[in-house]
C-alpha cells in the first residue's frame, strides 16, 4: 500500500497516477491531551487501520495525483536518524574533495555511527527547499529512508526489518562547512520526505533498490543500495542500541557518490525503484 498526506493534512491511498483520500480513517486514531505522545500516532496504528483505508479507497473518486500538494508521509516524526558515509565512493569522493569536507575528519561509519537531524527541517515533496545560506555550498543527498513501525530497542539485525512500517525517499539536504552534522543538515526545509510510505510488504528487500537523482534534468547521484556499507537492518541493529526506534522514527541510511550543489531555481527528481519519484524545487 502506499500512503501520502496532501492538502490541508488529508490522508490518502496512492494508486497508480489517482489518490484515494481516506482522511476520516483519521477520526479512529486515539485522540491525546498534553502531554503529546512519543510516536507518530498514524504510523503506530497503520497495522489495525489497513483493513479500513483500503475499504475507503475502493470506494473514494481518484483525485489526480499532479494537482495535489505532498506533504511529508509522517507528520510527527519524534526522531529522525541519518547514517553518515555509508557508501564506499561517497567516503572516497567526501575524503578527496575539499569543499566537502572542510577540513573536518570525515570517519567511516562504523567509527562516526549515527547522528540526528532536526524534525523541524521535514517537509514533503511539494514543498520548496529554501536555500539558506546562499554563499555556501548546499548539497543534495538522495537516501532511501526506513521508517520505524513499532518500538524497536536492542534488536539484532536479523530482527530488524521486521520493525520496519515503510519505506520513502529521502533528501538529506547539507549545509557544508565546519559545523556538526545536526546543525548543518537540520535548516527549516533541509530534510525532504516524499512522496509518500510504501509499506514494508513491498519492499520485501530493502538492499537491492536503484535510486537515481537529477538536477535540471541531468544525472548527478545514480547508485543501489546493494552498495550501502552498512545495510537498513544493521543500522537499525545499530540505533536501537543506543535509543528505543519508536513508530514514526525515520531512518537516513546514507547517500552514494556524486553529492553536489543545488542553488535556487534549480529542480530536483529523485527516483528509487520501487518506492517512486518526486520533484522537488530549491529556492
Ligand atoms: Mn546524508
Amino acid at each position: 500500500m502506499r500512503i501520502c498526506r496532501f492538502n490541508d493534512n488529508r490522508l490518502g491511498v496512492v494508486r497508480g497516477a489517482g489518490v484515494h483520500d481516506v482522511t476520516c480513517a483519521l477520526a479512529s486514531l486515539p485522540t491525546w491531551q498534553y502531554p503529546l505522545p512519543d510516536h507518530d500516532p498514524l504510523i503506530a496504528a497503520l497495522p489495525t487501520l489497513r483493513p479500513m483505508l483500503d475499504a475507503l479507497a475502493d470506494k473514494a473518486p481518484a483525485l489526480p495525483l499532479d494537482t495535489l500538494q505532498l506533504l511529508p508521509p509522517v507528520a510527527s516524526p519524534r526522531k529522525i536518524i541519518a547514517a553518515p558515509v555509508n557508501y564506499r565512493l561517497h567516503h572516497d569522493e567526501a575524503l578527496a574533495d575539499p569543499s566537502i569536507h572542510h577540513g573536518t575528519n570525515i570517519l567511516p561509519i562504523d567509527k562516526a555511527g549515527l547522528f540526528l537531524k532536526a524534525t523541524s527541517s521535514l517537509i514533503g515533496a511539494s514543498d520548496p527547499v529554501v536555500i539558506r545560506f546562499p554563499e555556501a555550498r548546499n548539497d543534495h543527498e538522495i537516501e532511501l529512508v526506513a521508517i520505524i513501525g513499532r518500538p524497536a530497542s536492542k534488536v539484532t539485525a536479523e530482527q530488524a526489518l521486521s520493525y520496519v512500517a515503510g519505506y520513502s525517499i529521502g533528501l538529506d539536504m547539507t549545509l557544508r562547512g565546519t559545523q556538526e552534522r545536526s546543525l548543518r543538515k537540520s535548516c527549516d526545509s533541509y530534510t525532504v520526505l516524499g512522496p509518500w510510505l510504501v509499506t514494508s510488504d513491498e519492499v520485501p528487500d530493502p538492499s537491492g533498490l536503484e535510486m537515481e537523482l537529477q538536477v535540471n534534468g541531468q544525472t548527478r547521484q545514480r547508485a543501489s543500495t546493494k552498495d550501502l556499507l552498512r545495510d537498513v537492518a544493521t543500522l537499525i541493529a545499530r540505533a536501537s542500541a543506543f535509543y528505543t526506534l519508536m513508530p514514526g522514527d525515520l531512518l537516513f541510511t546514507g547517500t552514494p557518490e556524486g553529492v553536489d550543489p543545488v542553488i535556487p531555481g534549480d529542480v530536483m527528481r529523485a527516483r528509487i525503484s520501487g518506492i517512486g519519484e518526486m520533484q522537488v524545487m530549491v529556492t
